[in-house]
């Protein structure tokens, strides 16, 4: 992100490292060019699990049509902040009766039901509350394009129903009593950066939903495209233009339904977290010291691997890539560097022979690419170190938005 518009040191000096800044209003202005650039039968989907910060999650309520969620936690952290049951979708592989029972008792809108036990028990839930509740089938794609290097469909995995028995599970579906089939459902991975390829997986899960609809004779109230629109993490890597995507995926969608009545009405959904959000945060560290050992230069910071997972790797990398990684108490003549996090494991190393402005005692490193799948992926409490603070630009202004905590918060 654009972090030279804030005064880092300065709020490093008051709130002390380790911290998080995310710059939502930078966050706001993407996701407004993103709808801008679709077409209206298309609906955005912040997917909370990328980052359930109270602030993130409150600034995009206005910004996109509804909120997908992964467990009854962040139902409950998203209503506390105003988001309203009918305007969520619910996924996730294992959801458990009290989850279940949680959505569905506070009107969820749609549940993407991922196997027939999952379905069987929300019927149950469903009829002892009274209630009917609308739903998906996720559907795991026979086949996924190979520019998703995070896959979730197009293998075997926990995820949905495969498609080979989609057909099956639906002709129970539609006729499983407290349940409304709404449409169909597909999520078959992330992190993808070549347009062409989420155009070819926007196709893959109409043409999926195209089968089902009319196979069932239904008129689906939404298509769940997924989404899986990536961010450029690694040097080499090219942002997408977000226009152009916008307005390819919005083509493909706007072609299929003037081909296909059945979907006259249908709102297609994209769910997206890391592209709503990784770009806009940062996770910022100071320097404790400094090693030379063995012919390499080892800058051991106040922060590593327990608050900023993904930077060491371990999180869905195959080959272990730098995040994009500055000192920025310098500048000049950059020289490799070990940037390793403190805690008393070898896996915790944040960067590794990475040219860096050398590093002193006190200096600032910066990891950018933060925002998402960060703070919210990391094991927190590993080494009981505090917590790092979160704090947000929101409106032009600056605010703490979650505290530091001691690890004795937790105990
Ligand atoms: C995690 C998840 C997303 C968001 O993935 P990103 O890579 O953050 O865009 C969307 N849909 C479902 C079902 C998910 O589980």
């Amino acid at each position: 992100m654009d972090f030279a518009k804030l005064d880092l040191e300065s709020i490093a000096k008051e709130h002390k490292t380790p911290l998080y800044v995310y710059d939502m209003d930078a966050a706001i202005a993407q996701a407004r060019a993103l709808r801008a650039s679709l077409p209206s039968c298309i609906d955005l989907l912040y997917c909370a699990k990328a980052n359930a910060n109270k602030v993130v999650l409150s600034a995009f309520k206005p910004e996109v049509a509804g909120l997908d969620i992964s467990s009854a936690g962040e139902l409950d952290l998203a209503i506390a902040v105003g988001w309203s049951p009918s305007v969520m979708s619910f996924a996730g592989p294992g959801k458990s009766e009290d989850e279940l029972e949680r959505a569905i008792s506070k009107d969820l809108h749609v549940l993407s039901v991922e196997s027939l036990t999952e379905l069987r028990r929300a019927s149950a839930i469903a009829i002892r509350l009274g209630k009917t509740q609308s739903i998906t089938l996720r559907v795991n794609p026979a086949s996924a394009p190979k520019e998703f290097p995070m896959k979730m469909g197009g293998l075997p995995s926990q995820f949905g129903i495969p498609e080979e028995q989609a057909e099956e599970a639906m002709a129970e579906a539609v006729k499983t009593p407290g349940i409304k089939v709404i449409g169909v459902h597909v999520f078959s991975g992330t992190n993808c950066l070549e347009p062409s390829a989420i155009v070819e997986n926007a196709r893959g899960t109409l043409a999926i939903a195209e089968r089902l609809v009319e196979k069932f004779a239904l008129t689906p109230e939404i298509v769940n495209l997924g989404g899986g629109f990536g961010v450029p993490y690694f040097p080499g890597q090219q942002p997408m233009d977000v226009a152009a995507l916008g307005k390819a995926v919005g083509e493909t969608v706007l072609a299929f339904q003037e081909s296909h009545p059945r979907f006259a009405k249908t709102r297609f959904l994209l769910e997206l977290g890391r592209f709503m959000i990784a770009e806009f945060g940062v996770y910022v560290t100071r320097v404790l010291d400094v090693k030379e050992t063995r012919g390499k230069r080892f800058a051991i910071l106040d922060g590593g691997m327990h608050h900023c997972f993904p930077a060491t790797g371990n999180f869905g990398q195959v080959i272990k890539k730098n995040f994009p990684v500055v000192n920025a108490s310098r500048t000049g003549g950059g020289e490799p560097h070990e940037v390793v996090g403190p805690l008393c494991t070898p896996i915790d190393s944040m960067a590794r022979a990475i040219e860096l402005s050398r590093a002193e005692i006190g200096d600032l490193v910066v990891f950018d690419r933060c925002g998402a799948y960060s703070y919210a992926a990391s094991p927190l409490l590993f080494l009981s170190h505090d917590t790092p603070p979160e704090l947000v630009l929101h409106e032009g202004k600056i605010a703490l938005v979650r505290p530091r905590r001691p690890a004795s918060y937790f105990q």
